[in-house]
């Protein structure tokens, strides 16, 4: 039992570490030109990591407030663009870099409009619109919005509102600048002032990190499980806060750390390492450009150390092909007759079963494709299982069914099977066969081979010779009056467990199936497939012969008969005539034996496969 009180991990000792190293660092100063931002104390110095599985690991000052400030830009850019639309919003503010200072009155010269909505400007504009949209609902909304962020309740900090309030003459220029513009179309301070209340919303580091680790999995906190921004606004934010979120150094910092990250002058930074975590740090202390400069080193350093520059990905890092066999590797559990057996051992390298694994995204999905098409020219049935896949985006979706398409063009016969978790899959009308278990999806290509490969057979299901036929006529004639024949319907149990088994079953002709509870390592129990029988087998033998009680039920899939014969009637049968008794012994066990062999045969596949 591992210790409820370990916590001790790398990843914090991690972080432990080059929090330790950094804190000497004093260069630089707290911002002052806000005056209630200068009682920020320069020594405060937190680091929280969030990951998009839900791991937080925190250090230092990790959970004190201090104001958003310009953290806030990409978050109401991205609430303004959920609000009224992309293309509304391109005519308001651009996209490109400015490399100017955070508040430089700059404006694109041809258009008018503010070059992005990170600089002071675009981000005033951005808040206009917002407040525009509604202007009684507007903070409360963008409080709302950043607080499902966070995964808690905000609040805006009142002391460093009307500090900025009451001196932010330059952003109050700005603004008017706009309104002269036309960016801004009406009375400039209902926008303006939002801006302000926005800029002094308090947060913690913690707060950030979650927020940062919200953008990595495109709009979605990982912990809350909220999501109040989708993939294709948070793609947009990204991109903007990678070119331009860390004001005139954003060219170094693409270069040097490679996250999309947005710092602001109340210390804090947040990063994203988009699909997988969340940086932030808090230490007031700024460099020249208005970053906080401990805030860079941490990134910088679990940039370069770690690896975790944007374009620094591993190739062919994924591997999407769980497994990969045949039909002569795996067998389904449904028990064949000798006919079947026979044609299945020639021609069971026909069905090839593909398990995939992963997010299916476009890499992944080529090598997928690459597989289907490389097994494709020995394969007639093709069983793609998707158990193991966690995402199948709608894009990949499409390929992959074009692939299919290609396939049963062949023809193969293309199969699915556990998708139903999928719903870029479920939701579609593809019109393939998807099967709830492997062993399903297996016995189902297996009746198509044996369909397609010996189309004379009149039916699968036809009477089958039993273990009755291989014995000496005469016994045979002694056993009839023995034999019970008993009919079942769908759905009706031959055998249930428990009960005592007293009774051999030789199946006439129908479907009967072995099912059993298997408890599962979750503590849930499960129902299976143990095996399944069909015309000329039998079921039962084990009871028969042992005299244990049931371990499983069997149930009958389709209507169907079985020849029952009762130990009773056979240890009287061995008074008399034990020959006959021990002959039928003879086809019993060579029978078990047959199976027993298979049964260890494909567990032995099982391993390799
Ligand atoms: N409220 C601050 C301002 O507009 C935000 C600046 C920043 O964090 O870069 O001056």
């Amino acid at each position: 039992m591992p210790s409820p009180e370990f916590t001790a991990t790398a990843i914090q000792n991690l972080i432990e570490e080059v929090h330790d190293r950094l804190r000497g660092r004093r260069e630089g100063k707290v911002a002052d030109y806000i005056p209630e931002l200068a009682k920020a104390d320069p020594e405060d110095f937190g680091i929280v990591v969030a990951t998009a599985d839900g791991h937080i690991y925190a250090v230092g000052d990790s959970d004190k407030e201090f104001t958003i400030q310009s953290i806030s830009k990409p978050f109401a850019y991205g609430l303004a663009l959920k609000l009224l639309g992309r293309e509304h919003m391109h005519t308001k503010v651009g996209v490109e870099p400015s490399g100017e200072a955070f508040n430089a009155i700059s404006l694109d010269p041809v258009s008018g409009i503010p070059r992005n909505p990170m600089i002071n400007a675009g981000a005033i504009a951005t808040a206009a619109q917002i407040w525009q949209h509604n202007p009684e609902a507007a903070e409360a909304t963008l409080l709302g919005f950043l607080s499902d962020l966070a995964g808690r309740p905000l609040h805006v900090d009142e002391n460093v509102y009307s500090s900025e309030r009451d001196t932010g003459h330059r952003n109050r220029a700005i603004s008017h600048l706009l309104r002269n513009f036309d960016v801004i179309e009406s009375d400039p301070e209902g926008g303006l002032d939002l801006y302000f209340r926005q800029c002094a919303i308090a947060v913690s580091c913690r707060d950030l990190a979650i927020m940062a680790a919200s953008l990595a999995c495109q709009g979605r906190n990982p912990i809350s499980g909220a999501e109040p921004l989708n993939a294709d606004i948070t793609i947009q934010m990204l991109a903007l806060m990678g070119s331009c979120g860390m004001y005139d150094y954003a060219g170094q910092w693409l270069h040097d750390v490679g996250m999309p990250a947005k710092s602001g002058v109340g210390g804090g930074v947040l990063a994203v390492v988009p699909g997988r975590l969340g940086v932030a740090v808090y230490s007031p202390r700024l460099d020249p450009f208005g970053n906080s400069v401990r805030g860079i080193e941490v990134c910088e350093e679990l940039s370069k150390r770690h690896g975790l520059h944007l374009y620094n990905q591993n190739p062919r890092a994924i591997n999407t092909i769980r497994r990969s066999y045949t039909g002569s590797h795996r067998r389904s559990r449904r028990w064949r007759d000798a006919t079947e057996v026979g044609i299945l051992e020639k021609l069971g390298s026909r069905i090839r079963v593909v398990h995939a694994q992963g997010v299916l995204d476009f890499a992944a999905t080529e090598q997928l494709l690459a597989e289907l098409t490389a097994i494709a020219g020995q394969a007639s049935v093709v069983v793609v299982d998707f158990n193991q896949v966690l995402e199948l985006p709608p894009t990949s979706c499409s390929i992959l069914l074009g692939q299919v398409a290609l396939l049963r063009a062949k023809p193969i016969t293309v199969l699915l099977s556990r998708a139903d978790h999928l719903p870029s899959l479920a939701g579609l009308d593809h019109g393939l066969p998807t099967l709830p278990t492997i062993d399903a999806a297996l016995e189902e290509a297996e009746t198509i081979l044996l369909q397609k490969e010996r189309p004379e057979l009149p039916s699968l299901q036809a009477p089958q010779p039993t273990i009755l036929d291989g014995l000496d006529p005469d016994y045979r004639a002694i056993l009839n009056p023995l034999l019970e024949l008993t009919g079942f319907r769908a759905g009706e149990p031959a055998v249930q467990r428990n009960q005592s088994g007293d009774t051999l079953y030789i199946v006439v002709d129908g479907i009967f199936t072995t099912r059993i509870r298997l408890n599962l390592s979750n503590g849930t129990k499960k129902a299976t497939r143990l095996s399944t029988f069909s015309s000329g087998m039998c079921f039962g033998e084990i009871g028969f012969l042992t005299g244990q009680p049931r371990t499983a039920d069997v149930i009958a899939d389709t209507d169907g008969h079985c020849l029952l014969l009762r130990r009773e009637a056979l240890d009287n049968l061995g008074r008399s005539r034990p020959e006959v008794v021990i002959a039928l012994l003879r086809a019993l066990s060579s029978e078990l034996g047959s199976k027993l062999a298979s049964a260890s045969y494909q567990l032995t596949l099982l391993e390799h496969y």
